[in-house]
């Protein structure tokens, strides 16, 4: 028995049981009707709006590295909440001492601080002594409810849509990215991958005002979206030497900041390492060359030149509420356009599965971004 009603615009009593989607082996996902989850402290409860898998995602469930520990907890326990964390949800109820009110709409952190140990305590969250995971360690949002913790919860702005406001998580990635950079005014900036989140990050920059941004893709309708987002010079890869043009654009230098997002596993329709090289070369002697690409554990790497040159490599920092809350600020002053990017929306939580499908071959069903699922309205 439930031990509340609730109230969302309209008079609304919340259902005992709802619709989840969950994992029960390696790639396999089974839609259940459950008891709606209880309150517990630090949690507040949220129907879900729009979601979206990560292509990370749509990698972990196959649990083929099961870096997450996943298979063993399937055995155990049969099924476990289907890993997810992109999302848009709408509070429901909340706990007496929460800082969120029933009605607000809210976005999460993929890696969330506890909020209470001495490294939240001192404002280092990248020292929390117990993060946890949305959808891995906390259920994931692949149902009509959702837990959430409140730790790492930010408020949506209203004038933002839902399809942006599931967004706000890779966003904020893209934003704490740029954030471990030397950027100012005036530098030249590369960026190589005009998939999503170079798409994103090509518009962080544009906002610090850099005197050239340079998009470099080897799809020529990406390139011309970077250029209508901003981009001031645009380079197919497929067509001409990268790391020639850019020399060429900057006067025989290099570039300032050079920004890799492309590179990746080759089987998922990504650049491999062929761009991490190109990208080093394309960076002016003490220049600065950020990774945002995943790779394996082992790439091959020009380190001679990074040596010679003096460059630094960075990779981004640790994402943080501020992060998301400073995406939401760009998209609601119109300096960042998301939803260019969304192609896919499909309606129904029965529809996940080809969410997922989708978002798994993004790039032979040219879609820049996931694949979005409306939930609920
Ligand atoms: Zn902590």
């Amino acid at each position: 028995m439930l031990k509340y009603t609730l109230f969302v615009g309209k008079e609304y009593t919340l259902k005992e049981t709802m619709k989840a989607w969950f994992l029960t082996g390696p790639g396999k996902m089974e839609m259940f009707e459950v008891p709606v989850p209880e309150l517990k402290p630090g949690f507040l409860l949220a129907q879900v709006l729009t979601a979206q898998a990560s292509v990370t995602e749509t990698n972990v469930i196959t649990l083929e590295d099961d870096i997450f520990g996943l298979l063993p907890r399937i055995e155990k326990e049969g099924k476990i909440s289907l890993p997810g964390h992109e999302h848009v949800s709408r509070v429901v109820a909340v706990n007496p001492d929460s800082k969120f009110k029933v009605g607000d709409r809210v976005s999460t952190l993929a890696k969330i601080t506890c909020g209470y140990c001495k490294g939240c305590q001192a404002d280092k969250p990248r020292e929390c002594e117990h993060p946890s995971w949305m959808g891995i360690t906390n259920d994931g949002m692949f149902s009509e409810y959702v837990l959430l913790q409140e730790s790492g919860l930010i408020t949506v702005p209203e004038n933002l849509t839902d399809s942006e406001a599931a967004n706000l998580q890779p966003l904020a990635d893209c934003i704490a990215a740029v954030d471990t950079t030397s950027l100012k005014e005036g530098d030249t900036v590369a960026i190589f991958g005009m998939g999503c989140l170079g798409m994103s990050t090509l518009q962080i920059v544009k906002a610090s005002n850099p005197s050239k941004l340079i998009a470099i893709d080897v799809k020529q309708e990406n390139l011309e979206l970077a250029k209508s987002l901003g981009a001031t010079d645009i380079i197919n890869g497929r067509e001409v030497d990268p790391v020639a043009t850019i020399k060429a654009l900057t006067g025989g230098k290099g570039a300032d900041i050079v920004i890799d997002c492309a590179g990746g596993n080759p089987k998922k329709g990504l650049a491999g390492t062929v761009v991490l090289q190109q990208a080093v070369k394309s960076a002016r002697p003490e220049g600065e060359l950020l990774i945002l690409a995943m790779y394996g554990d082992f790439v091959e790497f020009p380190i001679g030149v990074v040596r010679t040159y003096g460059q630094r490599v960075t990779f981004p920092y640790f994402t943080t509420l501020d992060h998301m809350r400073k995406g939401a600020q760009l998209i609601s002053e119109g300096k960042l356009n998301v939803e260019c990017m969304v192609t896919h929306v499909l309606e129904g939580i029965e529809k996940v599965p080809e969410m997922f499908e989708i978002t798994g071959n993004k790039t032979s069903v040219k879609s820049l971004n996931p694949a979005q699922v409306i939930i609920s309205k």
